[in-house]
């Protein structure tokens, strides 16, 4: 029946980690996928996560029923208020409906079904570049992709006057996607009066805006500042989607926990679109998986937990913060060719090097680093201990 089945390629990133693993080299480093290591390469799990999983397990109250459709309600609501904050007024006046989703890229995608059963202009605006499954998620729901400019190369940094060109000139009621914080490949994100007057112009010319908020917390080591420029937009009284994940910042990658909120004009409104996300998830997976999603609310809901939580999420971008910094200095050190300076202008767990194909190719060949191969550096990789390895590497590619 399948014989003539062509075989599809493997996407990028696992035939890095595929090149990765077989790799014999000890010294080996695999910098191209967004995972918060030990400084010995496992992937990190949470104290806090480890705390709830024990109490999970004691607890004989806590059966494995189905959840609803829409998932865990206790889990909605504090994500949402994670997101929003508990006093935001779309929250109050009942205009947000917010569904348990699997992870960021389930929430994008039933976003995406969404938007292309029930938002008249089927045209996606996406920032140049962006994260990698962003076009698949979007374009598989049938919606059409355009992009706007958003990072400028000679200057590492953010092609505020491009973006605003674009978006300014682009389809009137559009749907625009925005990084909430830490953009993913590039590491550059707007400054809050770049957000007003990217929210005024989105406001303006009326179109829609889809935030992505897959880093929350881990960029500027504060839930609430990461989280600024959805708030700006989900208190101007109008609409806008918001997709969240808890991979990176609870570290549940596997666990595919999280969600998408719709802030909408009434309750009513609210209510009406949360019965047609009923209809896209019921013939798509039913109703969502349960233990993310109580870890997640367990550690919400709880004052002590919340703060060991946060406690924790601050160390990890701290330490994001110190290996930027420290990668920097070592290149400086060595004198290697050319100004490293974007390294520690941009934020979050990416840096964008500038790097090119050949550079990144030596890189791997001779020196067995992994990294993308649009030159995206992940410190969720970088230990303090490897960063000289690095710094050699690249001084060896630079300088050749
Ligand atoms: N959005 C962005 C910008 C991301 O970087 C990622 C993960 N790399 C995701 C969404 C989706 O992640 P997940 O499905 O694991 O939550």
């Amino acid at each position: 029946l399948f014989q003539n089945v062509p075989s599809a390629p493997d996407p990028p990133i696992y035939a890095t980690t595929v090149a990765y693993n077989k790799d014999p080299c000890p010294n080996k480093l695999h910098l191209g996928i967004g995972v918060y290591r030990t400084e010995d390469g496992k992937c990190h799990t949470l104290n806090v996560v480890r705390r709830v999983e024990r109490t999970l397990a004691n607890d004989l109250s806590a059966d494995k029923e189905y959840l609803p459709i829409t998932g865990m309600p206790e889990f909605n609501k504090l994500s949402a208020e994670l997101i929003f904050s508990s006093g935001s007024s779309a929250i109050q006046e009942s205009r947000v409906t917010t569904v348990q989703c699997v992870s960021g890229c389930g929430s994008l995608r039933l976003g995406a079904e969404l938007l292309a059963k029930h938002y008249p202009q089927q045209v996606v605006y996406l920032p140049e570049p962006t994260y990698g499954n962003h076009p698949n998620l979007l374009s598989a729901a049938g919606l059409t992709l355009k992009t706007y400019r958003y990072y400028d190369l000679k200057t590492h940094g953010l092609d505020f006057q491009g973006l605003m060109e674009d978006l300014g000139s682009a389809l009137t009621g559009a749907i625009v996607l925005f990084h909430a914080s830490g953009h993913n490949p590039t590491g550059v994100d707007p400054t809050c009066e770049q957000w007003e007057q990217i929210r005024r112009l989105v406001r303006l010319r009326g179109l829609f805006p889809f935030f992505d908020c897959a880093y929350q917390g881990l960029v500027s080591g504060n839930l609430d500042a990461d989280a600024q420029s959805i708030r700006m937009f989900a208190c101007d009284g109008g609409e806008c989607l918001v997709a969240q994940s808890y991979s990176k910042n609870m570290g549940l990658y596997g666990e595919r926990i999280g969600s998408l909120s719709i802030v909408c004009k009434t309750a009513d409104v609210a209510r009406r679109v949360e019965s047609q996300l009923r209809l896209i998830i019921g013939p798509f997976y039913s109703n969502p998986p349960i233990h993310g999603a109580a870890i997640v609310t367990a550690i919400l809901k709880d004052r002590e937990l919340y703060k060991e939580w946060t406690t924790e999420l601050k160390a990890m971008s701290d330490r994001f913060f110190r290996v930027r910094h420290q990668l920097y200095d070592a290149l400086c050190k060595r004198g290697t060719p050319g100004d490293w300076s974007h390294i520690i202008k941009q934020v979050g767990m990416y840096t964008f090097t500038g790097l090119n194909e050949d550079q990144i190719d030596f890189l791997t060949e001779e020196h067995h680093v992994y990294m993308s191969s649009d030159g995206r550096i992940s410190f969720g990789g970088l230990s303090s201990k490897a960063v000289p390895y690095l710094a050699d590497a690249i001084h060896d590619a630079v300088s050749r």
